[in-house]
């Protein structure tokens, strides 16, 4: 049984997707008017992870996540560069399938765009205004939260209170401050579409609301996104789906805890980030996720260097484990290596909310269970295979930090080969006291990206650019 804390209910449900096997899962994805940063590289991470999660568990997966072209941040992007909206998003959108594929996140099976979705967006606010709760004034529509009943049952807010809470707004057009635009009308030079009440462009939240409709469906399964949407955007999604379509929206929302600098949220505004592209010009895609899934994903986590040299060194075990047993040379037969239980202990630990740091755990053991057998003599061809397997489906299926291609495999071997034979080079050097070509073969190594550090337990290595 797989539980999942729903932030609906606050608290961990049975996870029951409508059709029993199948699950319709809906991501909000970037806004696509700058390179996506390491905090949003989080979210985008840890969903792939529950959506792989929930493949290996058997359920047929469809996975939704947009990529917002039509914003008033693109638009004040491509009036600062003199360039068109869609340049702009066009240009961040190639930009971020680059960053995705290079971070292993699986494309996902649909990447809606509000541009390409205008007339399911127009036709769900004239439902909105139709079924009474949205009014036009003067070319601009809004969304009239007094209206929806439910308003506030997602961020466990009461409407009184939300009214309080927000700043005072000099929209006058707007009978509550809390009511949010689902049309704008254009203003000189800004991009526009035809409507029922002007020529405009739709507001952030209804274009995701009519995406997810078009792609999953009136009421799905699984809707996820950083916690910072919770309140407005995945409540007023909400308002708008329940109010267009008279059903319950989504079933499950999941939301991931932020990526933080200095206890201090990471974001464009705040100006604390670093592209997700500049951090994986020094870390793998394989350290940085499993930087991330070390922190239960409801969990704030401090983004540091030390957090991403931890996670690289964790991760040699596993890829020098996976090196292994490709190039282990089995014996016929069979032995009673029991790996039914490492998968048993794997699946309870995840099925727990997606627990993957207890998950991780389990794949450390199941590691140094199979070294310890490893190192006993000849494995046997039962060991090697079911090893194997399980590495391939959980540290590479899963978590996608080990990479099992046949490239992978053939190159790593030669070249740590070649690494070891310098070092042991640089060590003679010293010994002969030529301390100028033991140090020109650190600074070459260096240069290639290989950095060689001389510790208290002997010479270690490590990529920088791997
Ligand atoms: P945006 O492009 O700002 O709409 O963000 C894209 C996704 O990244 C959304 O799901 C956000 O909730 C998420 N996000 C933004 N900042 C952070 C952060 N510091 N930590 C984790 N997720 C974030
Ligand atoms: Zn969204």
């Amino acid at each position: 049984m797989i539980t999942l804390y729903n932030t609906l209910s606050r608290k961990k449900e049975e996870f029951k997707p409508i059709e029993p096997n199948a699950v319709k899962f809906y991501m909000c994805g970037p806004t696509v008017y700058d390179f996506f940063h390491v905090g949003n590289a989080r979210s985008f991470v840890m969903s792939d992870m529950i959506r792989r999660y929930l493949a290996y568990r058997g359920f047929d997966v469809t996975f939704a996540m947009n990529l917002t072209d039509v914003e008033d941040k693109i638009i004040r992007r491509a009036n600062e560069e003199n360039q068109s909206a869609k340049e702009i998003a066009d240009r961040y959108a190639d930009a971020f399938f680059e960053d995705a594929e290079k971070l292993k996140i699986r494309p996902a099976d649909s990447n809606p765009r509000p541009t390409e979705h205008m007339d399911e967006i127009v036709a769900m606010i004239e439902r909105l205004v139709e079924n009474g709760y949205a009014y036009e004034v003067g070319g601009n529509v809004f969304y009239d939260v007094a209206k929806f009943e439910g308003y506030g049952k997602l961020s466990g807010k009461k409407l009184d209170e939300l009214e309080a809470g927000s700043r005072v707004e000099v929209n006058k057009e707007k009978r509550n401050p809390l009511d949010f635009a689902l049309w704008k009308k254009a203003k000189p030079g800004e991009p526009k579409w035809r409507s029922p009440w002007s020529e405009g462009r739709p507001g952030w939240h209804i274009e995701c609301s009519a995406m997810s409709c078009a792609r999953l469906g009136e009421t799905f399964d699984v809707h996820a996104g950083g916690s910072d949407l919770i309140f407005p955007h995945h409540e007023n999604e909400i308002a708008q789906s329940e109010g267009a379509n008279g059903k319950p929206f989504v079933n499950y929302w999941l939301h991931f805890g932020f990526l933080n600098i200095d206890d201090e949220k990471m974001s464009k505004s705040l100006g604390n980030f670093f592209t997700a592209r500049d951090v994986l010009d020094n870390y793998s895609a394989a350290s940085l996720r499993f930087f991330f899934a070390q922190t239960h994903y409801r969990s704030p986590l401090n983004f540091s260097s030390d957090g991403l040299e931890a996670a690289r060194a964790g991760l040699e075990k596993l890829r020098v484990l996976a090196e292994k047993l490709k190039r282990a040379k089995p014996r016929a037969g069979k032995d009673d290596f029991d790996v039914e239980t490492h998968y048993a202990r794997f699946n309870e630990a995840c099925d727990d909310d997606f627990n993957f740091p207890k998950g991780f755990a389990v794949l450390f053991d199941f590691a140094r269970d199979v070294n310890r057998r490893l190192a006993q003599g000849e494995p046997s061809e039962t060991l090697v295979e079911k090893a194997g397997t399980f590495l391939r489906e959980i540290a590479e299926g899963v978590f996608g930090v080990v990479d099992f291609s046949e490239d992978a495999a053939a190159d790593p071997t030669l070249e740590t080969e070649l690494i070891e034979f310098l070092i042991e080079l640089r060590a003679e050097a010293k010994r002969e006291k030529n301390y100028a070509l033991a140090d020109r073969i650190r600074d070459g190594l260096a240069e290639r990206g290989v950095r060689i550090e001389d510790g208290k337990s002997g010479v270690t290595y490590r990529k920088t650019d791997a």
